[in-house]
C-alpha cells in the first residue's frame, strides 16, 4: 500500500473509534483525578487498549497509575504519550482527558500499519504532569530507554506544531527569626517576615536584568501568626524558569543570592530546598513537527510550525524530548481569549471543539507514524537533527 493509502486507512481507523474515544474523554473529564491518583482514568484507558489487542504493563517505574501498552515487536519503536491528571478545584482545565483519548485512538488506528510495515507502537501512560512531573521520574527510571520517537498532542487555543516550554525548578524557602512583642519590645525580635519581604524586593530588582524568557514567581505560605508578634518564621514557594538548563542554573544562584542578602540584612536564618524534580526545556524536533504540520493540513487545519507569540510554561515532556526526538504540538479547542487552567478551558475540554481536536490530533499523530514507518530517509533526517542539537 502507498503512503497515502496507509494514511487514509489510519484516518478511517480513528473515525471508526469516534464514539468510544469521545466517551472515554468525557468519562475522564467528568471524574477528574489529581496527579498520582488517576486510578480510574488509567483503568479505563488500559481496558480499552487491552480490548483493542494491546499488551499492558501497569504500574511501571514504580508509579501505580503509569502504564505501557504495546503492539508489535519491531523497530523503530514509537511512543504516544497519554496524560490524564486534573487540576485541584478546576478539574480538566488543561484538557488532559483529550490527550489521553487522542493517544489511545492514534495508537489503535496504527495497528494495521504496524502489521504491514513492522515496528512497534506504545501508548505510555504518564501520570501527574501538572504537579509532580511524572515523566521526569519515568525518564530517570528508564521508561523511554527503548523508544526511538515520542509524540503527544496537547489542547490549546491555537494549532501549533511545536511548543515552547521552559526548564524549571521549584524552591521552598524558610526564614527563622525570633518572636517578640511587636510594640512593647520590637528590638528583641528578629523579623522573619521582613526578611521575606526584602527577598521579594530583591527578586523584583533582579527581574529587570534577566533574559526575556526567564521567569521567577512565588507566593508567601507563612507570614506570621498575629500582628502584635514579630514573626519568628516565614515561608515561601518559588518557581524559577529559564530557556535552557545552563541559564536556569545561573538564575538559581542569583535567586538564592536575593534570599541570602535578606537573611544577612535582617539577621534571620535562611533555609532553602530545591524541588527534587527539574523540568527540562522542550526540544522540538522540527523534522518530526513538520510532518505533523503537513498531516494537520491534509485534515484541513492550517497550522503554524512555531508561534513566536505563544505563551509558554513548562512541561515534563521537555525531559522526554532531551532523550528522544519528540513533538508536543498544540491543537486548538478554544478561542484565543480563553486561557489554559481556567474554568472556561475546562468547559472547552468537554465541548464539540474539544472532540474535534481530539480526533484531528489522533489522526495527525497516526499519519505521522505512517510517515515514520514508510520513509527510512525521514527517520535518518529526524535522528540527524536530534544528534546535531546535542
Ligand atoms: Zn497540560
Ligand atoms: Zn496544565
Amino acid at each position: 500500500m502507498k503512503t497515502e493509502e496507509l494514511k487514509a486507512s489510519v484516518i478511517g481507523g480513528v473515525e471508526a473509534q469516534r464514539q468510544q474515544l469521545n466517551e472515554l474523554s468525557l468519562r475522564i473529564h467528568a471524574d477528574p483525578e489529581l496527579g498520582f491518583q488517576e486510578t480510574r482514568a488509567a483503568t479505563w484507558l488500559t481496558q480499552y487498549l487491552v480490548e483493542s489487542g494491546f499488551s499492558i504493563e501497569q504500574g511501571i517505574c514504580g508509579l501505580a497509575t503509569a502504564f505501557r501498552a504495546g503492539y508489535g515487536d519491531g523497530k523503530p519503536t514509537i511512543a504516544i504519550l497519554a496524560e490524564y491528571d486534573a487540576l485541584p478545584k478546576l478539574g480538566h482545565a488543561c484538557g488532559h482527558n483529550l490527550i489521553a483519548a487522542s493517544a489511545v485512538g492514534a495508537a489503535i488506528a496504527c495497528k494495521p500499519v504496524i502489521d504491514q510495515l513492522g515496528s512497534s507502537i506504545f501508548v505510555i501512560g504518564t501520570p501527574a504532569e501538572e504537579i509532580y512531573g511524572g515523566k521526569v521520574m519515568m525518564v530517570e527510571r528508564g521508561a523511554f530507554d527503548h523508544i526511538d520517537f515520542a509524540m503527544m498532542v496537547h489542547p490549546g487555543t491555537h494549532d501549533t506544531a511545536t511548543t515552547r516550554a521552559l526548564a524549571c525548578q521549584t524552591l521552598d524557602i524558610e526564614f527563622f527569626g525570633r518572636a517578640a512583642h511587636a510594640a512593647a519590645c520590637p528590638e528583641a525580635g528578629i523579623n522573619a517576615l521582613e526578611a521575606m519581604v526584602q527577598s521579594f524586593t530583591a527578586i523584583n530588582s533582579l527581574r529587570q536584568h534577566i533574559k526575556d524568557r526567564a521567569r521567577i514567581h512565588g507566593i508567601i505560605t507563612d507570614g506570621g501568626e498575629a500582628a502584635n508578634i514579630v514573626p519568628a518564621h516565614s515561608a515561601a514557594t518559588f518557581i524559577v524558569r529559564a530557556e535552557d538548563d545552563e541559564y536556569l542554573d545561573e538564575l538559581k544562584k542569583k535567586v538564592i543570592g536575593c534570599f541570602g542578602g535578606a537573611a544577612a540584612a535582617s539577621g534571620a536564618r535562611l533555609e532553602y530546598r530545591w524541588g527534587g524534580v527539574k523540568y527540562a526545556a522542550m526540544r522540538n524536533n522540527l523534522t518530526l513537527a513538520t510532518l505533523f504540520k503537513q498531516n494537520m493540513e491534509v485534515l484541513g487545519r492550517p497550522i503554524k510550525l512555531a508561534d513566536p507569540d505563544s505563551s509558554f510554561g513548562s512541561t515534563d515532556m521537555g525531559n522526554v524530548s532531551q532523550l528522544v526526538p519528540s513533538i508536543h504540538p498544540r491543537v486548538g479547542i478554544a478561542s484565543g481569549k480563553v486561557v489554559v487552567h481556567s474554568p472556561q478551558f475546562a468547559l472547552a475540554a468537554a465541548s464539540e471543539a474539544g472532540s474535534h481536536g481530539l480526533l484531528d490530533g489522533a489522526k495527525a499523530m497516526a499519519m505521522t507514524v505512517v510517515d515514520l514507518l514508510a520513509d527510512p530517509e525521514i527517520v535518518s533526517k529526524i535522528r540527524e537533527e536530534f544528534q546535531q542539537g546535542r
